[in-house]
């Protein structure tokens, strides 16, 4: 007898704040403004302070910093330097799904035209 009932993971699930999707936790990332009024990126989701996520997709920084949605998640202004700083770190980001294949071909969801 293997009586080891497998339990389904919960996996925390947060709702981008541009596109609104809902995505695993992990593949999206979160920006907090932490209790000294800074604005931070925080990869491992862990820090202290109001937070709010945004896909891994340079199409939503650009909707969520536009458009005040992420005025609005954080309940605070941006300065326009704090500002810079998140358009800056969204340009490391891809607009593409890459899916490496056989040929290591990259697929688009349609957000590269
Ligand atoms: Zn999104």
């Amino acid at each position: 007898m293997t009586g080891s009932p497998k339990r389904p993971k919960h996996v925390p699930e947060r709702t981008c704040i541009a596109c609104k999707q809902k995505r695993a936790k992990w593949e999206l990332v979160r920006i907090v403004r932490t209790v000294d009024g800074s604005l931070e990126i925080d990869p491992r989701g862990k820090k202290a302070g109001r937070g709010a996520y945004l896909c891994k997709l340079q199409e939503c920084w650009e909707i969520g910093l536009k458009k005040k949605r992420l005025e609005y998640a954080l309940k605070s202004q941006i300065a326009p330097e704090q500002r810079a700083g998140l358009l800056a770190f969204s340009k490391s980001l891809t607009n593409c799904v890459e899916r490496p294949g056989v040929n290591s071909e990259v697929f688009c969801e349609g957000a590269c035209g």
